[in-house]
């Protein structure tokens, strides 16, 4: 009995072929956004007409088949993924998939005010809140548009609701917020949130200007222990985050820097992502696809549907091309998902 334990539980789980152990899915909902952060889409962004978008069913048979394969962590992101038209009962759905462990959504806050309690209720597990500045004129001028009280009415929300523990992630860009990076750390010292510093990444049409702007991890962490003092490791979580965290002395709250750039984090990566118009993406930063769209509205059975994801996962590329001066071209990041 314990042998065809073991043997049900590998067939279960998918690995490429360097060995990684792929159980992270992470569906962008839509392209679309409320806002227009200048280091993640062109002011004139383009939508996708939402016939080209994944439906709900679609969604959830996609899902359905990563869970059988043993993705048992789902993150919804986008674009925007609260702008979507039923996204409490999306959530609700996948939520109650069998399988599904962790469900979590990375949000620019907004819409949490009214929308934390019902996605919590509905099965949403947590939130990663974008939040790169704490000055209200700049706030509107990186989201050009966003009004920054939105945010922390969200954060306040979804505190209320449980999404816990908050995440708030910030993209450090020289000359827009890399000299705000201490006052955004503090906040871990009252709080019991995670801040984030991530390295920003050349993607698409803006990818000259992200390269200008990266700010290195090593300069926001001495920027942050020359201001407060030394950091203490502390144990990431669960070992399927990017992020290598750190707690300044007598902080409630923790701080992690995500260094795609500088550091990449390629040998541990246990992820893979579809995109709103259906295409699985193998890794952020190559351009690689594989189209579930096209043969999921051709009828594809459900076991074949299965067998295309896990042989590609199996080619699931080794690192990105960014060290080499390699960067993915065809989409903006709002366009597959961080
Ligand atoms: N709209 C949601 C939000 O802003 O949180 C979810 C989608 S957004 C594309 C996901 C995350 O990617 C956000 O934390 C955002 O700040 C980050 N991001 C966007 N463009 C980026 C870039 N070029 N490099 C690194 N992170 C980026
Ligand atoms: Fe929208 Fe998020 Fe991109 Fe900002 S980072 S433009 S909120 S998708």
């Amino acid at each position: 009995m314990a042998t065809l334990t073991c043997l049900w539980t590998a067939a279960m789980e998918m690995y490429d072929q360097y060995g990684r152990h792929i159980h992270y899915l992470r569906i962008s909902l839509t392209d679309a956004c409320n806002l227009r952060c200048v280091y993640c889409m062109p002011e004139q962004a383009c939508f996708r007409p939402r016939r080209a978008l994944l439906q709900d069913d679609e969604i959830l048979m996609l899902v359905q088949a990563a869970v059988e394969l043993g993705v048992d962590r789902i993150r919804l992101t986008g674009g925007e993924p609260t702008i979507r038209a039923n996204i409490v009962d999306l959530v609700r759905r996948i939520a109650q998939t069998p399988g599904v462990r962790d469900l979590s959504m990375t949000t620019n806050g907004v819409l949490l005010k009214e929308l934390a309690a019902p996605l919590a209720e509905a099965g949403l597990s947590r939130v990663n809140i974008s939040l790169d500045t704490l000055n209200p004129e700049k706030f509107h001028w990186i989201t050009r548009g966003g009004h920054l009280e939105d945010v922390w009415a969200g954060i306040e929300a979804a505190e209320a609701a449980g999404l816990t523990p908050i995440k708030l992630n910030c993209v450090v860009t020289r000359g827009y917020n890399d000299e705000e990076v201490v006052d955004i750390a503090r906040l871990t010292l009252d709080h019991p949130w995670d801040v984030r510093f991530i390295e920003l990444m050349p993607l698409g049409s803006v990818a000259h200007f992200q390269r200008e702007a990266l700010v290195p991890t090593q300069e926001t962490m001495e920027r942050i222990v020359a201001e407060l003092g030394p950091l203490q490791e502390v144990s990431g979580d669960n070992g399927a985050g990017p992020s290598r965290d750190y707690r300044l002395s007598g902080a409630r709250g923790t701080l992690g820097f995500i260094s795609s750039v500088t550091a990449p984090f390629c040998a541990e990566c246990t992820r893979i992502r579809v995109t709103a118009d259906g295409k699985l993406r193998l890794c952020l930063l190559r351009d690689v696809e594989i189209d579930l769209l096209t043969p999921m509205r051709e009828g594809i059975r459900f076991e074949a549907l299965k067998e295309l994801i896990r042989r590609a996962v199996w080619h699931k590329p080794w690192g990105h091309g960014l060290p080499e001066g390699m960067a993915p071209k065809e989409r903006a990041m709002s366009q597959i998902g961080g």
